[in-house]
């Protein structure tokens, strides 16, 4: 059990950060849950989530693309045994036309978010000899596809990251890890789906088939709750031993 853990998971108010946020707490940690908003249904998330499990849980307002915030968002949590980085956004461009704000917008929250968190964090982890911390990369932290110049080099920018960060706290009892999801049916990607029928003229099931998941070989989604059940196994006594290493949950993508 994680009971007596606190746990910041960043960008954890949809998709996968919330289902990262969800299985901690089912597994007992206390849970910090973060965007970059301030509304009434992000603390309501925090209450229900408290009720659901009987632990913990605060909602931080931190905006991932901004260095303070990052080491305020820690700070503000009192420290953390787990740190979940998760914020993560995406754009689409061949990159001779690819506009440098948004190079810019995903290198800073996909990739240096995680240096911040990861400088705030880490010292307090030392000195407990204990922490873990799981960075949230993608199939695309291990290989390409055309057109995802910035997010591409972000996510192998911090499967990069993740292997100096295991190396700088080996033998004190921290671990950094990160995992790679496939495609993943989180809110965003659902939404994708009504278009993609509309422009292939297919139904719900032979778009997700033969569309969306033609470099998954298993043909499934990744569930929200896969990806945090596999956070709560790196958190676990029995991944003690694994750091500065990925984990593909991808459905077969990357043995291709
Ligand atoms: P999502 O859009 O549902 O969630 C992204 C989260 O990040 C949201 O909570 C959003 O509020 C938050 N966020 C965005 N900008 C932020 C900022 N500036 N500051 C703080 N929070 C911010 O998307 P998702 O699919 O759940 O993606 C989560 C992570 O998983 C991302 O890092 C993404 O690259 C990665 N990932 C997703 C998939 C997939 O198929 N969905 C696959 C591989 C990797």
């Amino acid at each position: 059990s994680l009971s007596g853990k606190t746990a910041i998971v960043t960008g954890s108010n949809s998709g996968i950060g919330l289902g990262c946020a969800r299985e901690l707490a089912r597994a007992g940690a206390d849970v910090v849950l973060n965007s970059f908003t301030d509304r009434d249904e992000d603390h309501k998330l925090a209450e229900d989530m408290a009720k659901e499990f009987g632990v913990k849980v605060r909602y931080i307002k931190a905006d991932m693309s901004k260095g303070d915030e990052c080491r305020a968002l820690v700070e503000k949590a009192g420290g953390c045994d787990i740190l979940v980085n998760n914020a993560g956004i995406q754009f689409v461009s061949p990159i001779e036309e690819f506009p440098v704000e948004k190079w810019n917008a995903i290198i800073a929250i996909n990739l240096t978010s995680s240096f911040h968190t990861i400088a705030a964090a880490l010292p307090g982890m030392r000195e407990k000899g204990w922490g873990r911390i799981v960075n949230i990369a993608s199939a695309h932290g291990l290989t390409a596809s055309p057109f995802k110049s910035a997010y591409i080099a972000a996510k192998h920018g911090i499967v990069g990251l993740t292997k100096t960060v295991a190396l700088e706290a080996a033998g004190k009892g921290v671990t950094c890890n990160a995992i790679c999801p496939g495609y993943v049916l989180t809110p965003l990607v659902e939404a994708q789906i009504p278009e993609q029928m509309k422009v292939h003229n297919m139904d719900r099931e032979t778009v997700i088939r033969e569309v969306m998941l033609d470099r998954q070989p298993s043909r499934q989604f990744a569930t929200v709750e896969e990806i945090g059940g596999t956070a709560v196994f790196l958190c676990s006594d029995a991944a003690a031993q694994i750091t500065g290493t990925t984990i593909s949950v991808d459905g077969g993508w990357t043995a291709m």
